[in-house]
């Protein structure tokens, strides 16, 4: 009996799990389907690099012997949602019967535990960590913290290990990391992919179908292959990782990438596998190409952060996402759709967001996360906002890192503190406040900047919840010894400003 084999767009492995289950006879199903591209309103560039990558994906499997039943976006006879594909398909080609590989998504498990046919869901084994394990992990402990889970990871691998002990004798080498960068005309600029017949072919059919989503299409300059992928990785170990610890923290306006892979699409498609990445990584290291505390921090977002928050998503399942622990309700404002602003931090994150479908993680957690935090934006929008704008957003990364890390509205369960500062962070990490309308100095008054503002209106907002946190008891002795006057004004300024956004004004 003929079986559906259900390949996504985020599964382009050919070792992935259902492709491994496949038999001869097996029909491949892939299908580009609208509601896959509007249930939240994805960047151009992302829907074109997965349809993309999808399409060269699908030639290698038709080249490599498989009967591949594949569904353009344009084509009349498409049902435009993956469950009606596979409808249709196994009625076309008289299946009885689908695997897949488990979607990284609880929207797309549903729908699939809808279908009519019994489906065999396969556990996604392209993490090191599977769902059962770190559920074992997490299994009686009080606080689940990266640090610990990572320790496990790097045994589990071996990955810059010295037998039982980590390379080096220490776990983590973040205290040599975080610092400012100047901006250096000769610092490497990541790798671009002119796009080829079948890239064009893509890019003309977003341009026709997605006009009205939030982002530029072109220039298009991402990787649609593993063999670009691969090429961009080499890239990256070769120029731009030795700085990458350095300048990690770092953000300048007239660089946007610095020292940053722009991996992680790739990763997440499954074009690269976080194992080749991280071992390329440490080969790097062992020939002494790059320093202890670039290649240790790369790997620990690789197979700490990413199999961390993945681990978590699992865990915590689809009710997740509507997670809302400190009760922030306000509408998401315009400036996060490219609306004009005055603060330029948020200009700069949301202009590159805008145009490369790219901002990275002290962007994504200081900036635009960090002033929606402070500002008290509905934590659901802000995750539909990450989900839609980055290209390398799924549903098993984004949520943890929005809803858990960024916004706080899991209580605590991704970080044991909100990720919080005031102006001076920025100032301290970036070019951006020279360039500002607002005065980063400045604590209250007209011109004071707005994190400083809010900083303070969101410490005393949570007062309760947070006062006897060990990490945060500090900044509430330093709120009660400040003057009453100021404080008072501190507290008017945030007012005023969250009455400004409120009223749709450009902040
Ligand atoms: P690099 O800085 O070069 O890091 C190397 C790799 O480490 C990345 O490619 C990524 O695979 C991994 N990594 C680093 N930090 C994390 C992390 N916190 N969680 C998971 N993996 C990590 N990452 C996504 O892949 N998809 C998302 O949708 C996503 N949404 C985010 C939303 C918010 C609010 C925040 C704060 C972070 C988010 N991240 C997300 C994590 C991180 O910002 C991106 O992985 C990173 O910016 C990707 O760029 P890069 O490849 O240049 O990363
Ligand atoms: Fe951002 Fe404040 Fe600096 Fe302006 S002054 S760039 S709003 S941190």
């Amino acid at each position: 009996m003929t079986r559906l084999v259900l390949i996504l767009g985020d599964q382009l492995t050919p070792t992935v799990a259902a492709l491994r289950a496949a038999r001869p006879g097996d029909v491949i199903v892939m299908a580009e389907v609208m509601a896959e591209g509007t249930y939240v309103p994805h960047h151009p560039q992302k829907i074109a690099l997965i349809l993309s990558a999808m399409r060269h994906f699908a030639e290698d499997l038709r080249a490599a012997g498989w009967q591949v039943a594949y569904s353009r976006l344009d084509e009349a006879e498409n049902s435009q949602s993956i469950l009606g594909e596979l409808i249709r398909r196994a009625a076309e080609m008289g299946a009885a019967e689908v695997v897949a590989t488990a979607p990284g998504d609880w929207r797309l498990r549903q729908a699939l535990g809808e279908c009519p046919l019994p489906v065999t869901l396969l556990p996604d084994d392209r993490f090191l960590c599977s769902e059962a394990e770190f559920a074992a992990w997490a299994e009686g402990r009080k606080q689940l913290r990266m640090e610990w889970f990572y320790r496990e990871m790097r045994r589990k691998t071996g990955l810059m290990m010295e037998g039982e002990q980590p390379a080096g004798g220490q776990w983590n080498y973040d205290h040599d990391n975080r610092k400012p960068a100047a901006a250096d005309l000769f610092r490497p600029r990541p790798p671009r992919f002119a796009p080829d017949a079948v890239t064009e072919e893509v890019l003309a059919l977003v341009e026709a179908r997605f006009p009205a989503h939030f982002g530029a299409l072109r220039p298009f300059g991402w990787a649609v292959t593993r063999e670009g992928a691969l090429a961009a990785l080499d890239h990256f170990a070769a120029h731009a990782l030795p700085a990458f610890g350095d300048e990690q923290d770092a953000m300048l306006a007239g660089d946007p990438v610095l020292s940053h892979s722009l991996i992680s699409p790739y990763l997440n498609l499954g074009l690269l596998s976080p194992m080749e990445v991280c071992r390329r990584v440490e080969a790097e290291w062992r020939a002494g190409r790059v320093p202890i505390n670039a290649a240790e921090g790369y790997i620990r977002q690789i197979i700490g952060w990413r199999e961390f928050v993945r681990g978590i998503w699992a865990l915590e399942g689809p009710g997740y996402m509507a997670r809302n622990a400190l009760g922030h309700g306000r509408a998401l404002p315009a400036v996060y759709w490219g609306g004009p602003t005055r603060m330029a931090c948020m200009g700069h994150a949301v202009g590159q967001t805008r145009d490369m479908a790219y901002a990275h993680h002290i962007q994504r957690l200081m900036v635009t996360g960090n002033f929606a935090l402070l500002a008290g934006v509905d934590p659901a929008q802000v995750h539909e906002w990450y989900l839609s704008v980055y290209v390398d957003a799924f549903e098993w990364v984004e949520a943890p890192n929005t809803i858990g890390m960024s916004q706080f509205a899991d209580g605590g369960v991704v970080g044991s503190k909100p990720y919080v500062s005031s102006g001076a962070y920025i100032d301290r990490m970036s070019d951006y406040c020279g360039g500002c309308h607002y005065k980063v100095k400045e604590k209250a008054g007209e011109k004071a900047c707005p994190f400083n503002l809010l900083y303070w209106h969101f410490l005393l907002r949570h007062r309760e919840r947070f006062a006897g946190n060990p990490r945060m008891a500090q900044m509430y002795r330093t709120w009660d010894r400040m003057e009453e006057g100021h404080k008072a004004r501190v507290l008017a300024g945030a007012e005023a400003f969250l009455a400004r956004m409120e009223a749709g004004e450009v902040l």
